[in-house]
């Protein structure tokens, strides 16, 4: 088994990369080392949110019974997550985000 990581935008725990050094979610297809430049990952996840939560990839499928709102839930219990998003501001090393399934 690969290690999968989480994206702090959306809560995909899929990532085949950590959320850095310009991979990009397949889920809400936030630009890691891009997007996230002048952006805090909460005004990036509260941007796809009103967007409706589409998903991005068209070469990954959703995983089956995928819930934007549930997954976003998810992520936002991970205390973790949002401490290291809310402090996101300025270096790269606290935007490497990976966790253990
Ligand atoms: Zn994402």
């Amino acid at each position: 088994m690969s290690k999968k990581y989480v994206c702090p935008v959306c809560g995909y725990d899929q990532l085949d990369e950590p959320a850095a050094s310009h991979s990009v979610c397949s889920c809400c297809g936030t630009h890691f080392g891009y997007h996230d430049i002048g952006h805090t990952w909460d005004e990036l996840r509260r941007n796809w949110l009103l967007k409706g939560a589409p998903w991005f990839s068209k070469a990954v499928s959703p995983p089956p019974g995928w819930s934007p709102v549930r997954q976003v839930g998810r992520l936002l219990e991970m205390e973790d997550i949002r401490v290291t998003a809310s402090s996101s501001s300025s270096t790269t090393e606290v935007r490497r985000v990976s966790l253990t399934a």
